[in-house]
């Protein structure tokens, strides 16, 4: 028998943006899929009478689809245990593989189904094999959509140390090219790599000499007296390059991403019909009003700011929930692996912080992260219930609309049909 059934009392339904009452949810083992979703006639007494073995009974608790964090890297940990350059420099491939599965893991059992990874970070295209090991049964982890290397101009993104220029005697992150025939063969070289999205920094803290901070230079944690602005962003790619890294990429009909921390580089990622914009930390209403025009997502990446942002966090807090008010489509990412994983929710909870409603902020890390991950080009449909969608449902003890807590109390977790996690404790896990 492949087929049984979840019962729930409380549903959060995010295409309605509204919790349904005593609903049950049919699925399959053999296909990972969706089967039914109905309304049980009542939640009387005769419940266990219906009850079929194989049978889940979530009543009592907060059950919602499985969470997309549509801002990963599963190959970092957190910057608080070691800076990138370290990780790079430091950590055996082999050690980045079993931290990136552990990752996998944990992601998993917080609830999170899914994860847009947005660059392996010195690990090649790993990535995709970390993707295709989780496909295959062989670990335990979220659906991965990954992007392999970014795609940088030449030595604008490379960690670097004193004696290296562009960060020649480190594995590289990015596939660095320069022209518009060069991004377009990037483009190529990535999906051929296996990338499912192409991820491509805009801008960057390309002149790093100025004022090298302790994360790129571990040599030399500052220096005495830094200027104002010490290590600013700035462009990557000029407007030509950008266009033709997303024009060569819907050919092959994948989404793009855009790292963009200043406002010209969103303006000009926005302009080359980039599918979301990460991080936009200096964003304007016009920049909004132009991301609303051309359909393209906004991952505010809060809980990363916290931490590397911290004196400008309530101003980007505020541009956060004004693209909410005004609009703009949000997904939910973190840049997580520069926090824990597993400590996914905190950029949830941020969100909440920004005064953005409970609802939306749920609808944001669940239909939002699918539309992030391209929608139907992802060629799957994950992040709400209903026939034929894949089975991704989690549950949580408590009521986040209630609790602050809440999303930190995962009690039950399944992806694709199969059960990862039962009465708050891993299940069947390897
Ligand atoms: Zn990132």
């Amino acid at each position: 028998m492949t087929q049984f059934t979840l019962h729930t009392s409380k549903l959060f339904d995010p295409k309605i943006k509204k919790v349904r009452k005593n609903v049950s949810i049919t699925v399959d083992s053999s296909t990972g899929l969706i089967v039914n979703v109905f309304e049980r006639e009542c939640d009387s007494s005769t419940f266990e009478v219906g009850l079929k073995p194989g049978d889940i009974d979530l009543r009592g608790k907060y059950v919602l689809p499985g969470l997309v964090d549509a801002h990963t890297h599963v190959f970092l940990h957190s910057y608080d245990e070691a800076g990138a350059l370290q990780q790079k420099r430091d950590e055996s491939i082999v050690e980045r593989v079993v931290r990136g599965i552990n990752h996998c893991r944990l992601a998993l059992l917080a609830g999170y189904t899914t994860y847009r990874d947005l660059g392996s970070e010195g690990m090649q295209e790993f990535d995709a094999n970390l993707r295709d090991s989780i496909a295959r049964g062989l670990a335990a982890g979220p659906r991965l959509f990954v992007a392999t290397k970014i795609i940088a101009s030449t030595g604008s993104f490379e960690c670097r140390t004193e004696n290296t220029s562009g960060g020649h005697c480190l594995p590289s992150s990015a596939d660095a090219v320069d022209g518009p025939e060069a991004c377009r063969q990037a483009v190529r070289r990535r999906i051929a790599a296996g990338a499912d999205i192409i991820k491509f920094f805009a801008d960057y803290r390309r002149r790093i000499m100025r004022s090298p901070p302790a994360q790129q230079h571990p040599y030399i944690p500052s220096v005495l007296h830094p200027p104002q602005e010490p290590n600013p962003d700035y462009m990557v790619f000029s407007q030509e390059e950008m266009d033709m890294i997303v024009s060569e990429a819907a050919l092959a009909r994948c989404p793009v991403v855009a790292h963009c921390c200043t406002l010209e580089g969103s303006l000009a990622a926005i302009k080359a019909g980039v599918t979301s914009i990460e991080h936009g930390y200096f964003a304007t209403d016009e920049m909004f009003q132009r991301m609303i025009e051309k359909n393209v997502i906004f991952v505010p990446t809060l809980a990363v700011a916290e931490k590397l942002h911290a004196k400008r966090f309530d101003q980007i807090l505020a541009q956060v929930k004004r693209a909410h008010e005004l609009g703009v489509r949000i997904a939910c990412g973190g840049d997580t692996g520069t926090y824990p994983h597993g400590d996914n929710c905190r950029e949830l909870e941020l969100m909440i912080q920004a005064g953005i409603p409970v609802a939306d902020v749920l609808e944001s890390c669940t239909v939002g992260g699918w539309e992030a991950c391209g929608g139907d080009l992802c060629g799957r449909r994950f992040g709400w219930l209903e026939e034929g969608i894949q089975a991704d449902i989690i549950a949580l003890e408590k009521d986040p609309e209630v609790y602050s807590n809440a999303l930190r109390e995962v009690n039950f977790v399944m992806k694709d049909a199969r059960v990862w996690k039962m009465d708050g404790k891993p299940f069947g896990m390897y």
